[in-house]
Parts: C-alpha cells; structure tokens; sequence
C-alpha cells in the first residue's frame, strides 16, 4: 500500500511557511508580494532538485511532471489571506511534493504519470478577482478582466504582472497547458466543523456549493430621530435588518444551505437621524441550486415587504452566480476506493467554500479534492491547524487514488 513520509511532509510544510511566517504564528503571503514569490521559488527549486521536469506557465501557475505526459496533477496554492493560517493552500502543495518523492522513490507503476500544480492568485484579496491561475487554465479569464483590475492600494495588476515577467495579453494562453491535465486532486483543510463532529479525520469533497451574491440598496427619508413621528418615518435600515433575520430562518429551514448578510451600513447615518439610506450584501450558497433561488426568493421578498410597509424604494441587484460544480464521479470513485484501503470510511460532503477545482471541473477536467479535519473548523486565521497524523492520511489517500487513476490512464492510452 502506498504511503507518504509524515516527518518530510511536515518539514515541507515549515519550508513553504518560512517565507511569510509571521509573529503571530500565522503566515501571510498575498499574490504577488516578495512572500508568495518567495514561497513559489521555493517550489521551482526543490522539485528540480528532486529531478522534477519544471515549468511556469502564461498566468504564473508552477508545474512539476514526474516524465509522462499527460498526468495526474495534484496541487492547490501558496498564496494566502492578510495574517492567514499555515494550512489553507500549503497544505495541499507540501502533500503533492510529499506523494511525488514518495511514489517515485517506491518506483511504484503510474509514479510516472504524476504531477504538481500550483495555482496564482487563488484567494484573490489582493486584486479583488480570484482564482485566475485556474480561470485561466479554464479559458475562463479575459485580458480585459486582467487589465481592469487594481490593488487595494491602486496599482494596476497588469503592471504587478509585467513586473514579474508575465505579459498580461498572454494569461489566457495557459489554458493550452490543460492538454497535460487528465485528472486534478487537491489535499486541502476543510475550513469548517463537519469532519470534526463526525470524529472523522478525513472527508472526500462531493461538489463545491453553487453560490449567488446580491446587492441590495433601500431609500428610505432622512429626517430628525426626534421629531419626526413615528407614522411619517421612512427608516431605511429596516428592511435590512428584516433581510438578516430572514436568512437566520432560512437556514434554520433548509438543509445544506448558508445565508450571509455579510455587509451592511447606514449611509449618512448619526445617532440623531432616521436613516435615509442603507446598503446591504447578500450571500448565499447551497449544493442544491433550487434551495439558492427559494432562499433568494423568501429573503428578499422580506426585505421588499419591509421597505412597502416603510415607505421605502428597495433596489436589488445580482452581482455574481456561480453553479455548483460537482466533482467528478470516476475520481470520486477512485478516492473513495484509496480511502478503504487506508482502512478509513472517509464522510462525503460538499464544499462551502470555493476551489480551483471548481474553474477546472467546469472546463471538463476530471476533479476530486479531500479534505482534511479543522481545529475547531477556524480557517484564515493563524489558528488554523489540523493534525499531523490527519494530514499523513489525507495525503496518503490523495497519493493512492493518484496512482490508481494514474495506472487506468497507462491502461486507457
Ligand atoms: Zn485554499
């Protein structure tokens, strides 16, 4: 049975947080800062050491092929969140280190037929986009998209890119690279609580949540807290309220559904005013599509209710709609058969959360990603930490279904 070696996993785990490592013993590496650069040298450097085939691609993704192409790529991402955990990302790109020295020093068949990726920009807090090395890869990112976008302090992206040797005109030509491909995998912690409630140290990822975000913006009336009468009040913050509390029901109601009231505010608003005007985010995200347009439908609904009844205006907008991206069963299949090797029932589920996988399922690229137990399900936050015996499981699992499908793709060729 293929295992990994926990003790270099763990040292590749230090050597990928050592750039960036913080104080706090958290870990920050935004995309394209010295940090995640830092952090992706590293990567280059220690997989040509190892004899690994090495190469960067039009949008920045790192590539490693053990010799045959096309492969079982594994992977996930270095950069991260401002003051972030050691786990998120990292976690998956030591396990695709670890299971590809393993496999080849055991010689094992398919070893031949793996790879690494390692995806830019997956969080994307630095230019507001996310996930471009995989949209890219998808044939999903347009130069406009790249040149539009800026950073938090008002730098062109395309100027960051170009300054780090990647001609911004040129990103979507990665998505050539994905003729290499012919499965993903990623190792990743799971960013919640079910696998620690469930006493399981492992978890095998269904599908990644659709997801819908809106913006909703009421008008109601400024006017004097004092004297203004209670039945000549236009109060613009209602509706909002009423919307947060809505999604609270919502989700008590519906299985494997989250609503987010995640940004509100009173524009213009003092303690002496009746507010006049609000804005708030909306969002929600589901496995299940139909449960996202019931939810939308009950919780704005409440908040248009709540503006009619205020003498408010209510302008909702949808500003972005993600489909489900389930992932695909033959891998699914694959790790679920690596998983009962290890002797582990590993829990299905789906991921809240979004993944790179998601941008490569949706071009057809057969997908499948295993989570790892949470401390206390805490993610983006230095306290992040799963165990090291969790993480020696979940790599060995992801390095067992690489294989596996590595060898019925030598068979399928
Ligand atoms: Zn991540």
């Amino acid at each position: 049975m293929f295992t990994i070696d926990s003790d270099r996993l763990w040292a590749l785990l230090e050597e990928i947080n050592a750039p960036g490592s913080l104080p706090s013993g958290g870990v920050e590496r935004l995309a394209w800062t010295g940090s995640e650069v830092a952090a992706r040298h590293w990567l280059m450097q220690r997989c040509r050491q190892e004899g690994l085939e090495v190469e960067q691609d039009e949008a920045g993704n790192v590539w490693a092929f053990s010799g045959a192409r096309p492969a079982i790529m594994m992977g996930s991402h270095l950069d991260t969140v401002p003051n972030a955990g050691r786990f998120d990302g990292a976690l998956g790109i030591a396990a695709a280190v670890e299971v590809l020295l393993s496999a080849r020093a055991s010689a094992l068949p398919g070893a031949d037929r793996l790879g690494l990726v390692c995806f830019t920009d997956e969080e994307g807090v630095r230019f507001g986009l996310g996930m471009t090395g995989s949209r890219a890869l998808a044939g999903d990112l347009a130069t406009e998209e790249l040149r539009s976008a800026v950073t938090t302090d008002g730098t062109p992206l395309g100027e960051v890119l170009t300054a780090h040797d990647i001609d911004p005109d040129r990103v979507p030509e990665a998505a050539h690279r994905r003729r290499d491909m012919s499965a993903y995998l990623e190792l990743h912690i799971e960013q919640g609580r079910r696998l620690e409630r469930a006493g399981a140290p492992v978890g095998l990822v269904t599908g990644i949540v659709a997801l819908s975000h809106w913006q909703i913006e009421v008008t109601g009336e400024a006017n004097h807290a004092g004297t203004t009468l209670p039945e000549d009040r236009k109060d613009a913050l209602v509706p909002l309220a009423v919307a947060a509390l809505e999604a609270q029901r919502v989700m008590r109601d519906s299985d494997g559904l989250v609503a987010t009231v995640g940004e509100a505010a009173v524009l213009h608003g003092a303690t002496n005013i009746v507010p006049g005007r609000s804005r708030f985010s909306l969002d929600i995200r589901s496995l299940d599509e139909d449960l996202i347009a019931r939810a939308e439908q009950r919780i704005l609904e409440a908040a248009r209710r709540a503006a009619e009844d205020n003498g408010c205006k209510l302008h909702q907008q949808n500003t972005k709609r993600l489909p489900r991206a389930p992932m695909t069963d033959h891998v699914i299949n694959a790790l679920r058969t690596a998983a009962e090797l290890h002797g582990e029932g590993a829990p299905e589920l789906a991921s809240m959360a979004g993944h790179d996988g998601m941008n490569l399922a949706a071009a057809g690229i057969p997908c499948g990603m295993v989570f790892v137990r949470s401390r206390d399900g805490v993610s983006h936050s230095p306290k992040e930490h799963s165990s090291k015996e969790d993480c020696e499981l979940g790599a060995s699992i992801m390095g067992t279904a690489a294989l596996l499908l590595a060898r019925n793709l030598v068979r399928a060729l």
